[in-house]
């Protein structure tokens, strides 16, 4: 029986979780979890998988959820309350599913109380990558992927040497507006760019495939993982998502994992790892029937946003720290309506020319221009 502690346990890949969790009572158990605002989810969540601790935003959901539930279950809220359910005693593995850089401080103190970690939330990751990597090793804790694609290299890699890997090759499907041209960009709606064509997913991430910034962070996110550098990382479009991504080899030899989009393929991969498990209602991959796979190259001159990240990865430093906090503040902006959709990229562009680089920023240089960056953005528009 592994104890899982959940962070984000209301979201998309949270609640997908929760599918695995609740498709293998005998080997796993929800110990701990937090949610966000969704107090109505949130009490579904409790009342069917009774956790002893259970963090939210509001301490006067805090108040209420206490009202209502047995005290033998703990509530507690806030920031510090992501980090209590993160480091909770009886937990063994932390899935981290929140999303933005308010992950990063639950991941890095549930590193040092040795919890092995599965990351879906790749923003902690963009943010202060080599601070959580240096982390896991010095205190000898797996990180494992959750991001289907990480999870696809992951499984590529079994058995491995990885001095023998040339080469990554990270699939993207294009997003909501992979057939548009950079002027019909202009008028697109948020409605519009809610809609990705294969995967259904929280609304920031969704975004972020639109602009192709979730590729961006992904290449910083398994240049972190995979300890590569950008050179061998490569994005590939791929429009049906099936390949989920690939790692070439020092002999030519290409390795690739497929299977129907279903994120709680790599969700149950990163719980049951090194193993596998069966996974109730999956579809399975029916190739005859697909008949052909599509593969492009990448335009970094369309996808503006894939660039901006390359940049910013392979300077370093405080960077990466900006490009998804400028990303963060913009996209949010965006889905209030308060911006149009080409001005997401203009404003982290204005960002990444503002900020003056500061190389191996420690825990609090990062938080100081994480802070920083999305006021400025908040200034520009
Ligand atoms: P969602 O928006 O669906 O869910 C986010 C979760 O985090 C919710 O439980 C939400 O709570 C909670 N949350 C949001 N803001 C805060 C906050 N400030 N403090 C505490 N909790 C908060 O996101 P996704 O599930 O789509 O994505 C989660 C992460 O996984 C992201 O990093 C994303 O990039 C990554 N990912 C997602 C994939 C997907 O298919 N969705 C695929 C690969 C990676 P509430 O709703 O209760 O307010
Ligand atoms: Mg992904």
């Amino acid at each position: 029986m592994k104890h899982i502690s959940l962070l984000g346990a209301t979201g998309s890949i949270g609640t997908q979780t929760l599918d695995v969790i609740r498709n293998h009572p005998q080997h796993f158990k929800l110990v701990a979890m937090s949610a966000g605002k969704n107090i109505n989810l949130t009490r579904k969540i409790i009342a069917e998988f009774q956790p002893e601790f259970v963090a939210v935003q509001e301490e006067e959901d805090r108040d209420s959820l206490r009202a209502e539930f047995p005290s033998n279950i703990k509530f507690v809220s806030g920031h510090q309350g992501l980090v209590e359910v993160a480091v909770y005693d009886k937990t063994e593995v932390l899935l981290n599913a929140v999303i933005g850089s308010v992950g990063l401080y639950p991941t890095l103190e549930a590193i040092k109380a040795k919890k092995t970690i599965a990351i879906a939330n790749k923003e902690t990751l963009v943010t202060a990558g080599h601070i959580v990597m240096a982390a896991a090793k010095e205190n000898n804790v797996d990180i494992l992927p959750v991001d289907s694609e990480h999870s696809a290299i992951f499984q590529c890699l079994q058995g491995e040497r990885a001095a023998s890997i040339q080469r990554l090759i990270i699939t993207a499907s294009g997003g909501s507006f992979r057939d548009l041209k950079r002027d019909e960009l202009k008028a697109v709606t948020l409605e519009e760019a809610l809609n990705h064509p294969n995967w259904s997913m929280g609304s920031k991430i969704t975004i972020d495939s639109a602009t192709m910034m979730n590729k961006g962070l992904e290449v910083i996110e398994a240049h972190w993982l995979f300890n590569l550098p950008y050179e061998q990382i490569d994005v590939l479009l791929h429009r049906e998502s099936i390949i989920h991504s690939m790692v070439e080899f020092e002999d030519s030899s290409v390795m690739a994992q497929l299977g129907s989009p279903d994120m709680r393929v790599p969700i149950q991969y990163a719980l049951t790892y090194p193993n596998r498990m069966t996974l109730p209602s999956s579809t399975p991959l029916n190739l005859a029937q697909i008949g052909t796979l599509h593969f492009e190259k990448m335009d970094m001159l369309r996808f503006r946003c894939l660039k901006f990240a390359y940049d910013a990865g392979q300077a370093g430093g405080t960077m990466p720290t900006v490009l998804n906090a400028a990303n963060e503040a913009a996209v949010a902006a965006f889905l209030k309506g308060e911006i149009g959709f080409l001005t997401i990229e203009d404003l982290i562009e204005k960002a990444l020319d503002w900020h003056r680089n500061i190389i191996d920023p420690d825990i609090s240089v990062i938080h100081e221009v994480d802070l920083e960056t999305r006021k400025y953005v908040n200034t520009l528009f």
